[in-house]
């Protein structure tokens, strides 16, 4: 019996621990003794639960009477993180596979214990890097659709949130309008009192834009001085009176060198007319109220004008 299987016991290169069934070591390798920390003469005869740090052994205690009982070879705590004590009091991160067998009649439990702080320890640093990958990938899509001047949503951002927006509308069979908001004569803003007044204007403007839009309308900046807001639910009568709305919350912005004023093109879709692709809808309306926000402007500025209201003047 000696010779072949003790040295195979003995070099293993996992730690191999065997157990009587009251829990005591009989049996140590050399791997054991290296990876624990104590001389074979001090493991021999032990609780194997010298092993276990103090906070884990009753359960580990219960456990091994349940593996008893039912003796198989496998995995222990196969869905949990396993410790093991050191005995200088360090703990460190192991898997275990326990294996019954007999020795002359008598039940024994081997167990096969291997250190597996470096594969814990890279797969830790793996999970670490995919976190701080996916919190930049949150961080860089947040600010591409972010514009830096006012902080609104930009023209890439209004388009993902308004794409969804006419997706619920159509869920729920309601209508979406569209504000095109352009500021009136904004040029002579930067050209009498200097481009940082205009910044500063700008930045008001989408302040009081925030300040007036209730908890789910759209807002962003279209680009240079114009801004847009889409609203869910509003027909063509509401949506003209929360046009009106933002039009005078912006004449009355106040700390601004110049009184500033804005034009508002309006356009609504009826749920009606919502079985069309999102993008085709969002084209046709930013086409609608663009034209409003021309008439609007050509009408003398500072005013609303709503997309039907051009259609019923044609001939
Ligand atoms: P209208 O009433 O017809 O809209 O006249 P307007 O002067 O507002 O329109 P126009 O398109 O001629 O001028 C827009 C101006 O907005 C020109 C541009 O310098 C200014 N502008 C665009 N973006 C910015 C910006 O980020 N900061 C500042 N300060 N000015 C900007
Ligand atoms: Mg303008
Ligand atoms: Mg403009």
């Amino acid at each position: 019996m000696n010779t072949i299987y003790q040295r195979i016991f003995e070099y293993t290169p996992d730690a191999l621990l065997v157990v009587d069934p009251t829990g005591r070591i009989t049996l140590a390798n050399a791997q054991a003794e290296t990876l624990f920390g104590y001389d074979r003469s001090e493991l021999i005869g032990q609780p194997v639960e010298i092993l276990v740090p103090p906070r884990f052994v009753t359960h580990h205690a219960r456990h091994r009477a349940g593996f008893n009982a039912e003796a198989h070879s496998r995995p222990m705590g196969a869905a949990v993180e396993l410790s093991a004590l050191r005995k200088d009091g360090f703990e460190f991160p192991v898997d275990i596979m326990l294996s019954p067998m007999f020795m002359k009649g008598h039940p024994l439990t081997l167990c096969v214990v291997r250190d597996i702080s470096e594969r814990k320890a890279a797969a830790d640093k793996l999970r670490q890097q995919a976190e701080e990958l996916q919190k930049l990938h949150v961080a860089l899509k947040e600010q591409a659709s972010r514009d830096s001047l006012t902080g609104l949503l930009n023209r890439r951002g209004f388009h993902e949130l308004a794409s969804q927006m006419l997706r619920t509308a159509h869920r729920r069979q309601e209508s979406t309008a569209l504000l095109m908001i352009d500021l009136d004569h904004f040029k002579q803003v930067n050209d009498r009192r200097g481009h940082l007044e205009g910044d500063h204007v700008l930045k008001m403007v989408a302040e009081t834009l925030k300040a007036t839009a209730r908890e789910n309308d759209i807002v962003a900046r279209h680009g240079g001085e114009e801004f847009i807001m889409a609203i869910l639910g509003d027909d063509e009568a509401e949506s003209l009176v929360a046009a009106e709305r933002v039009r005078t919350a912006i004449a009355a912005i106040p700390n601004t060198q110049s009184r500033i004023t804005a034009s508002i093109g309006v356009a609504t879709f009826k749920p009606e007319l919502q079985k069309r692709e999102v993008s085709q809808i969002l084209e046709e309306m930013f086409g609608q109220a663009d034209r409003a926000l021309y008439a609007a402007k050509k009408n003398g500025r500072n005013q609303v004008c709503h997309f039907s209201a051009l259609k019923t003047k044609a001939p």
